[in-house]
C-alpha cells in the first residue's frame, strides 16, 4: 500500500488517498476494437493505479488518461445483443416509464450510445427525446408518436437548453475522469427546473469486495459503491430519492435524484472497505496464476480453448494471464464486434455461429453472469465442451 501525497479524490476533494492495486501496458480502449491483427497489436495501452480515498471510500484510477480512450463513431459497448440484458433492459424501460410517469414528457439521456434505450422508451411512452454521445449517428426520428433526436456530442454547458423533465446517464459515470465537476456542471446547467436524474452504474466497488479480478479495466476510471455515489450527488448538490441495486442486473447500481442544494457528508466507518481494497491484490496474483496453470495444461492436452466475450472482463483476462495467446479466438454475441480483433492481444472475435465449425474442446468465458445463456446458445448450436467460468 503506497499512500499518495501528490492525488486528490475525484469525488470529494481529500487528499488521504492510498494506492492499492497497479496495472502496466492496459488496453486503453476497451469500446472500439481494431480491424486489423496489426492495429490491434499496436493499439494504445495505459495504466491502472486504483487508490482509496481514506474519507469518503471512492475509489478510482490515479494514472487515468481521458485522451487515451477513443470515443468515437463505431464505438459498441452495448450489451444489448445478450438475450439476458436484453429482457433485463425491458424491464428497466418499464419501470423508468412508470416511476418516472414519462407519458408526454421530455428526457435527456447523456451518452445514449446508439440509443437502445431511448428507442426502446420512444416505443414504451409518447415522449420528447433527445440522444447525446461522441459515438451515436446523429438523426431526427418519429417512433410512434414520440420524437427522438441524436446529436453527435459530449455534454457542453451550452447544451442546457436540451435538459428537460427527466436526464437518464447509463454506465457513463464510471468512466468520467472528473464525476463531481460533471454532476456540478450538470447541476449548474438544471438551475431552478424541476428535472429528475436516473443513473445507472456499474458496482464497481462491489467487485472488489467481490475479488472478481478481471473487472478493472482501463476505461473504467472510477468504482463506486452506493454510499459513495450517493454522497457524490449529495455533494454537487442533489437530493437522493431512492437508490440500490437495478433489480434485473445486480451487478448495476442505481440513482434516483432531483436538484437541491450541495451537503457534505458525516464522517464514514470504512474500515471493512479498507480490508477489500487491500486484499484485491494477492486475489489477482491467485487468479492469474491459476489461469496460467489451467491454460498451460489445455495446451498440453491439445485442447482447442475458447474465451467468451469481448468486453472489459475478457480483455484484462487476456492482457493479464500468461500463456492466454494459446486461446483460439474470442466469441461475442454482439455482431457488431465480430470480425474485429481484442487490442493489444490480438484475438479474433468470432460468432457463435462460426465457433461450431471450430469444434472447441473448452469454452472460458469472462463474465460468470451470461454462464447460463452461454450454455443455452451452446446447446443451440449443438456444441458439447468443456465451459469453466473465469
Ligand atoms: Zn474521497
Amino acid at each position: 500500500m503506497t499512500n499518495l501525497s501528490d492525488h486528490r479524490c475525484v469525488a470529494c476533494e481529500g487528499v488521504d488517498l492510498f494506492e492499492f492495486y497497479q496495472l502496466t501496458h492496459l488496453p486503453a480502449d476497451t469500446g472500439s476494437l481494431a480491424s486489423t491483427k496489426q492495429e490491434a497489436v499496436e493499439s494504445l495501452s495505459g495504466e491502472l493505479r486504483l487508490a482509496f480515498c481514506r474519507t469518503c471510500g471512492f475509489v478510482h484510477n490515479v494514472a487515468f488518461n481521458p485522451d487515451l480512450v477513443r470515443y468515437s463513431l463505431g464505438y459498441d459497448a452495448s450489451l444489448c445483443h445478450s438475450p439476458g440484458l436484453a429482457i433485463a433492459m425491458n424491464d428497466s424501460v418499464h419501470a423508468l416509464v412508470n416511476d418516472h410517469q414519462l407519458e408526454g414528457r421530455s428526457i435527456l439521456e447523456i451518452g445514449c450510445g446508439q440509443a437502445h434505450l431511448l428507442r426502446s422508451i420512444c416505443q414504451h411512452a409518447s415522449v420528447k427525446a433527445v440522444g447525446i454521445d461522441p459515438t451515436t449517428l446523429e438523426a431526427e426520428l418519429q417512433i410512434g408518436t414520440s420524437q427522438l433526436r441524436l446529436i453527435r456530442s459530449s455534454l457542453q454547458e451550452s447544451h442546457r437548453e436540451l435538459i428537460g423533465d427527466l436526464i437518464i446517464c447509463v454506465s457513463v459515470i464510471e468512466d468520467i475522469a472528473e464525476p463531481l465537476s460533471f454532476l456540478q456542471m450538470l447541476r449548474s446547467m438544471i438551475g431552478d427546473r424541476k428535472t429528475s436524474l436516473h443513473f445507472e452504474l456499474f458496482d464497481g466497488f462491489g467487485a472488489i469486495d467481490a475479488g472478481s479480478v478481471w473487472s478493472p479495466h482501463y476505461e473504467q476510471c472510477n468504482y463506486f459503491s452506493e454510499s459513495t455515489i450517493c454522497h457524490l450527488f449529495r455533494r454537487a448538490g442533489f437530493n437522493i430519492v431512492r437508490s440500490g441495486r437495478v433489480p434485473s442486473c445486480s451487478s448495476y447500481l442505481y440513482v434516483d435524484a432531483e436538484p437541491s442544494e450541495p451537503q457534505l457528508p458525516g464522517v464514514v466507518d470504512l474500515k471493512e472497505q479498507i480490508l477489500a481494497a487491500e486484499r484485491f491484490e494477492s486475489e489477482t496474483r491467485k487468479q492469474i496464476h491459476h489461469w496460467s496453470s489451467q491454460l498451460h495444461q489445455f495446451s498440453s492436452d491439445h485442447k482447442r480453448v475458447f474465451l467468451w466475450g469481448s468486453g472489459g472482463k475478457a480483455i484484462s483476462f487476456l492482457s493479464l494471464v500468461p500463456g492466454s495467446d494459446s486461446i483460439e479466438a474470442v466469441v461475442d454475441v454482439n455482431p457488431n464486434r465480430q470480425g474485429l480483433y481484442i487490442p493489444k492481444s490480438g484475438h479474433l472475435v468470432i460468432s457463435p455461429e462460426e465457433l461450431r465449425s471450430e469444434r472447441p474442446d473448452v469454452i472460458i468465458i469472462s463474465n460468470p453472469a451470461y454462464q447460463s445463456e452461454i450454455e443455452l446458445e451452446l446447446l443451440r448450436q449443438g456444441i458439447e465442451c468443456l465451459v469453466v467460468a473465469a
